[in-house]
């Protein structure tokens, strides 16, 4: 037999009401039970009539003042009737309008005689200058706020509001107004009798939580306001729960599975790696590693997130794990999100391993390995050069993007998975590039910008964490000043000087453009998409850069061309890169000191943030020139002035998060779980989350292989949810 909750809402409700819930992605019983109800009327309360916008779906609560039955005269209307009634709160008045024929407008006429109070829902449209609901849906309520009649002669006002007149008003659509949802919620509750609470009772107690039926019955019908605190907190318990339940049974699954121990191994390949590096590993890095190889030594794989500030030294930390890898025999792979970053990896990771980096089909017997690229843009006998340095075991170390991921790409021994800049893949893509391994693969997952503990809990809850706050010493301060070029156009001739005298210092630049070309979007003047890199290019080599070595860096160019200017400015041979976003992540110039930043208010706060962190790698202090033409009291201006106001990663996260919905801060890619997120924030209710994770590895250590049933079903849909969310999207 079907659980209740997962019983299709075809089966309870009319196939036409059924179907037009779908517009609401409610199609099952539990999905219903999970439509709750966005407020509540007591029945006692009245609504401000005075501030009405037209186009509004209101709902208010009123009383009669008029309402006449009119004849309708002419055309179409001509022997039908219409009923028009003025219902005012005290304060303001609203006309309502209702045509038909005489025995349905007498019967309107009945409901809404002169001093009923009803609460009516509509569109606020207008007539003759006029507010206006036309064919509101109402109910009428007696003084203490009990239904007693409504504008559906068929409506079952008992199932409307409960006993105490507690009336719940939903998200509603034109064709599901909030009486037919609020009816089909009681239709749809009647088949809760019975059910079991999917969680063990030891569970329910220990967390103080009321049963789920009866949090399902006192959501959508209320006694009381306590009533509808303890449902909530219910309710948001299972969403929390259930995502952290889900997560843990990932990193249960994933330390069940085999892995082949890859100790830290002494005189190898790490061991001269770490004789020639330049500086000293912070006490984070040196901490971090110790984890990592304490991780890679275990016969379990490796399931870990490294996310740090920006410039704090991801790459290092993450390479001396690779190297350890190539001393056991294996193989690593890292996965970079775009082409530029990918080709500067190989860089930076073939220079820091200096005589130790042989070329794809290294195969000397000294200490080394061979550092090989694969990305799409390759010529195709380079890239099959490459596939063979990879698929030999020749290549120790392989970088690229997407094309790792091909079938076209092979291991001889893949032990260990790093992906770069975790906030553009997904989960799916992590699998993919582990299934190229014998066994399971140790993976090493880093994010671009740091971010706040909770989504770290949940986005990446099925991942242990570890966090580098410090970025090594010696680094110079960079000061960040909005550069507001509408009230003061002086500025901007200003910025471009203050560019020129960065590069009399020997130093380097980037100027960000939002957009390639001016013909890259289409659409009037006024309404660009922000500066050009080829408009700005243009203008700067015209007139105030002439002097300079300025370039141009965007996706549209070849692969190689990129790779030639990257390249040069990598030598210090171009003094101004003048870029769009592609310069975003990992790139690392140390002599780069000044960044203008072109239409800021195009960007968000962590694109801001990796884009600032461009500069100030080195000693030389950095400034960061935030332009834009955006009102001061703006959303865009306050994210400007976040980040001219602090540096720090962690910060900046949780302001972003406050301004924008989780599910634009987690990206579509995310691990699936975007769509779980529906009554809890992962701002707010931090505690929540915090305490129900704590919960779930408890309730795995109890009982490992899930055999309780209801906390089976539990894990089953928030797994089915997330691989249905990933069906959608492909
Ligand atoms: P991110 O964490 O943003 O990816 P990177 O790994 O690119 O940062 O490191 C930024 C820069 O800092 C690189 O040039 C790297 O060589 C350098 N670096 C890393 N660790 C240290 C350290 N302990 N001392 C000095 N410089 C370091
Ligand atoms: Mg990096």
């Amino acid at each position: 037999m079907t659980a209740p909750l997962e019983l299709p809402l075809t089966d309870v409700l009319g196939g036409k009401t059924a179907k037009a819930f779908e517009a609401l992605k409610v199609k099952t019983v539990g999905d219903l039970m999970l439509h709750l109800p966005r407020r509540y009327v007591s029945g006692t309360e009245l609504s401000d009539l005075n501030h009405l916008t037209e186009g509004e779906e209101v709902t208010v609560l009123a009383r009669v003042r008029q309402a006449t039955v009119l004849p309708m005269r002419s055309g179409r209307g001509a022997g039908k009737f219409r009923l028009q009634a003025v219902i005012t709160d005290g304060r303001g008045e609203l006309n309502l309008t209702f045509f038909g024929a005489k025995h349905l407008v007498d019967y309107w006429h009945l409901q809404l005689h002169v001093g009923a109070r009803g609460i009516f829902a509509g569109k606020v449209g207008a007539f003759q200058g006029q507010p206006q609901l036309t064919h509101p849906d109402f109910v009428i309520v007696d003084a203490d706020g009990n239904v007693i009649g409504g504008a559906q002669r068929n409506l079952d006002l008992g199932k409307v509001a409960g006993a105490s007149g507690w009336i719940g008003l939903y998200p509603a659509t034109a064709k599901l107004r909030t009486w037919t949802i609020a009816n089909c919620v009681s239709l749809a509750l009647e088949r809760l009798e019975g059910m079991a609470d999917p969680l063990p009772a030891w569970l329910r107690q220990e967390a103080d939580l009321i049963g789920q039926p009866a949090a399902y019955r006192a959501i959508h019908r209320p006694e009381n306001e306590e009533d509808i605190r303890a449902a909530r907190h219910r309710i948001q318990f299972d969403e929390a729960f259930g995502l952290q339940l889900a997560m843990a049974r990932r990193r249960a699954l994933a330390a069940a599975d085999g892995a082949v121990p890859r100790p830290r191994v002494s005189g190898g390949l790490l061991d001269a790696f770490d004789a020639r590096l330049p500086f000293e590993l912070t006490k984070g890095q040196q901490e971090i590693s110790a984890q990592l190889f304490a991780d890679l030594a275990a016969p379990h794989p490796m399931q870990r997130l490294l996310q740090g500030e920006v410039g704090s030294g991801k790459t290092v930390v993450a390479l001396r794990a690779m190297l350890t890898v190539i001393d056991n025999g294996g193989q690593a792979a890292l996965l970079a999100p775009t082409e530029v970053l990918a080709v500067q990896h190989h860089r930076t990771i073939t220079a820091m391993l200096g005589d130790l980096a042989g070329g794809d089909l290294f195969s000397s017997g000294e200490v080394g390995t061979g550092v090989t690229l694969i990305t799409g843009s390759m010529p195709a006998a380079r890239r099959r050069e490459a596939s063979l340095a990879a698929a030999s075991g020749g290549a120790g170390i392989v970088i690229g993007t997407h094309a790792l991921l091909t079938s076209g790409t092979q291991f001889a021994d893949l032990g260990l998975v790093v992906v770069d800049e975790q906030h553009r893949f997904g989960v799916e893509q992590r699998a993919a590039l582990a299934a190229k391994a014998q066994q399971r693969p140790h993976t090493l997952v880093m994010t671009a910008t740091p971010i706040p503990r909770t989504v770290a809990m949940t986005v990446f809850g099925d991942l242990e964490t570890s966090t580098l706050t410090e970025v090594p010493a010696g680094r110079a301060d960079v000061s960040t000043v909005v550069v507001d070029y509408t009230s003061h156009p002086s500025w901007l001739r200003r910025t471009w000087q203050r560019v020129i005298e960065e590069v009399a210092e020997g130093r380097q630049a980037y100027v960000v453009c939002p957009r390639i070309s001016v013909e890259s979007t289409s659409g009037s003047e006024e309404d660009d998409a922000g500066a050009a890199v080829e408009d700005v290019y243009a203008q700067l080599t015209a007139g105030p850069m002439a002097d300079l070595r300025v370039e141009m860096l965007h996706g549209r160019l070849p692969a190689d061309q990129k790779d030639d200017i990257m390249s040069r400015y990598v030598a210090g041979q171009v003094d101004v890169l003048i870029a769009t976003t592609v310069i975003e992540v990992g790139v690392d110039v140390p002599n780069a000191s000044a960044m203008v930043i072109c239409d800021a208010d195009r960007f968000g706060i962590s694109q801001l943030h990796q884009l600032r962190g461009r500069i100030g790698r080195g000693a030389h202090p950095g400034i960061c020139l935030l332009l834009t033409g955006t009102p001061p009291d703006s959303p865009a201006a306050e994210r400007l002035a976040a980040v001219a106001r602090t540096r720090d990663g962690f910060a900046l996260a949780r302001v972003d998060l406050e301004q924008r919905r989780e599910g634009d801060v987690l990206g579509a890619e995310q691990s699936g779980i975007r769509s779980s997120l529906r009554h809890i924030r992962v701002l707010e209710d931090e505690d929540l989350i915090t305490y129900t994770r704590d919960l779930a590895t408890t309730c795995l250590s109890k009982d490992p292989e899930l055999t309780d049933p209801g906390l089976a079903g539990i894990v089953d849909a928030v797994e089915q949810r997330a691989a249905g969310d990933w069906l959608e999207r492909t």
